[in-house]
């Protein structure tokens, strides 16, 4: 019954069990009871009033770059936002407006052209501008909260709002947003600067990223976050947890705080291989490691 009537009037942007392999950068996951890929903000406020008797949990998916999808999948509601959501807007000399389904490597690249310098790091940052908010994501000794002036926001109720940075109180890979939101567009600044220099320093981080990280394997960056005054890649590597297997899960030898799907692995084995290396690094060196990568879904 609500079947129809979601298609009826989202047609070709609702999709009943969508597999959420495809969304994720682990390239694993199963299906998505409902998956709803909105054209506009109107759309999605029709979307949340329509399922909201189903009272089910929402996911909002970014461009998964962070997210392991479990193999049942999930029972509720994936949003992921269209392509209307990804643009970038020039406000001023040195503001920007930007759609938080646009990929960070086109912020970067968008800011060179236009000599904004502040948003050099996020061209070594595999996500969209949505899931970097939500992460405070950053490398090199920025993070996104820098260069945020502030977020528009739709909660789970329809509602929008503008909210400021001054706000926000962001920390080490994450926020005190609601959990119950989508963010929608941010809003940023940055400083002028000569896009000679800019170049140069993107480049340099291009490198530094290429020489400290692997490339072209099914991972989802650092799974767990850095504890106080340690490094997680250095206490997995101490501990001997690097040398680890679950089926075909395994850590990259370049980065011990990479996991790894090496093809045939199931998002079961990448969390089991997570479970034993968090186990493995608490009873060798007494630090309890905290997840940095979502895990989502039914187990
Ligand atoms: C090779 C590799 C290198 C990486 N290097 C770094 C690095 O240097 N620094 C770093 O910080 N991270 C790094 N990451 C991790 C990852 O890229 C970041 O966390 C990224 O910002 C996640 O963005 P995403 O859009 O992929 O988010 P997703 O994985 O899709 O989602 C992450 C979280 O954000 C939420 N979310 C996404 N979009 C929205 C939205 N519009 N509204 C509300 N919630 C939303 C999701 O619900 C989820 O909770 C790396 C990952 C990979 C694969």
């Amino acid at each position: 019954m609500i079947e129809e009537k979601l298609i009826k009037k989202f047609e070709k942007n609702i999709i009943f069990n969508e597999n959420l392999s495809k969304y994720s950068w682990f390239n694993l996951g199963g299906p998505a009871k409902i998956f709803f890929k909105p054209s506009d903000e109107i759309q999605i406020k029709e979307f949340l009033k329509e399922v909201k008797e189903l009272n089910k949990k929402i996911f909002v998916i970014g461009a998964g770059s962070n997210t392991l999808f479990r193999d049942k999948g999930l029972k509720g509601l994936a949003i992921k936002l269209g392509s209307n959501f990804s643009y970038i807007k020039k406000n001023g000399e040195t503001e920007i407006e930007v759609g938080a389904a646009t990929l960070d490597k086109k912020v970067s690249n968008f800011t060179k052209e236009n000599s904004i310098t502040g948003f050099e790091f996020l061209s070594c940052i595999p996500g969209s501008i949505g899931g970097a908010i939500i992460m405070n994501s950053g490398c090199y000794g920025q993070e996104i909260s820098q260069i945020l002036e502030s977020l528009k926001i739709m909660d789970f109720n329809g509602d929008i709002k503008e909210i400021s940075k001054a706000d926000i109180e962001f920390y080490y890979r994450g926020t005190n947003l609601p959990k119950n939101v989508i963010i929608l567009s941010a809003k940023f600044k940055g400083r002028k600067e000569l896009n000679s220099k800019i170049e140069n320093l993107q480049n340099n981080f291009i490198q530094k990223k290429k020489k400290d990280q692997p490339s072209r394997v099914k991972t989802c960056g650092s799974t767990f976050k850095n504890p106080k005054g340690e490094k997680a890649w250095q206490l997995i590597r101490k501990t001997g947890s690097d040398k680890f297997v679950v089926g075909d899960a395994q850590i990259s030898e370049q980065h011990s705080n990479f996991f790894v799907n090496n093809g045939k692995a199931k998002a079961s084995d990448i969390e089991g291989l997570i479970n034993k290396v968090k186990k493995n690094v608490l009873e060798k060196s007494g630090v309890t490691l905290s997840l940095e990568i979502k895990i989502i879904g039914d187990k």
